[in-house]
């Protein structure tokens, strides 16, 4: 399906910012953990697996350990059977020691604030690092989850097969001011209206501008 324009783009963020919430005050880190470690980290377990389950494994990780000095005094065994509830726990664990080796080895462990930084580090992707800085370091990205990933398809702001590719197009195609808020509509929106099975096309404020719903129309 065809991107839409520029003018057409500014307008669809104008109108998600008027019916949509955007970024509020109790909009927490990943999975509401309190420091850049422990969202990393969460981030990390959140792969494959519904948010129930990774609160779960997150709190029982975190009740051992929550630096990375402390979480590599662990073995693999104890790390993946406390994160056991999300699944894929070996690799995942696996995953948190190298993350730790590298957060120490290469950062004194502090966990850095920009993307090639935390895209350096073992286990952490597009989608982990931009939701890090965006909640956690308070910077204007986008970060792509699965939702802004479809609706952005949909509507046509973006065309392209992976999240990551969407995180880049999506980067260089807004417009500066909807950066700080973008993820936080087209999320709210992605649950709201623009839902994955059934959209409520009916009452969405994007309809005419959609491509997803002028193909459906001419079908
Ligand atoms: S018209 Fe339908 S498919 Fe298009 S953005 Fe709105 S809800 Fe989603």
């Amino acid at each position: 399906m065809p991107m839409l324009d520029e003018a057409q783009v500014e307008k669809v963020y104008r109108r998600l910012a008027k019916a949509m919430p955007g970024r509020t005050r109790d909009a927490k880190g990943p999975k509401g953990q309190p420091d850049a470690f422990r969202s990393c980290i969460s981030c990390m377990l959140s792969a494959q697996s519904l948010d129930r389950n990774t609160a779960k494994a997150a709190d029982a990780l975190f009740a051992l350990a929550t630096t990375p000095a402390d979480m590599l005094a662990l073995t693999d065994g104890q790390v993946a059977r406390a994160i056991k509830p999300c699944g894929l726990y070996n690799m995942k664990a696996r995953n948190i020691r190298r993350f730790c080796e590298a957060l120490l080895g290469e950062h004194g462990g502090i966990v850095p604030d920009t993307r090639e930084g935390l895209l350096g580090l073992p286990g952490i992707g597009r989608k982990c690092a931009d939701i890090v800085l965006s909640f956690t370091f308070g910077k204007d990205v986008i970060a792509v989850d699965t939702h802004v990933h479809r609706v952005c398809n949909r509507i046509g702001l973006t065309e392209a097969k992976s999240a990551d590719r969407t995180a880049q197009q999506l980067e260089e195609r807004s417009p500066d001011w909807a950066l700080r808020d973008g993820h936080f509509w087209l999320i709210q929106f992605g649950k709201r209206v623009c839902t994955a099975r059934t959209p409520k096309c009916a009452m969405c404020p994007v309809s005419d501008l959609c491509e997803y719903y002028a193909a459906m129309a001419r079908d």
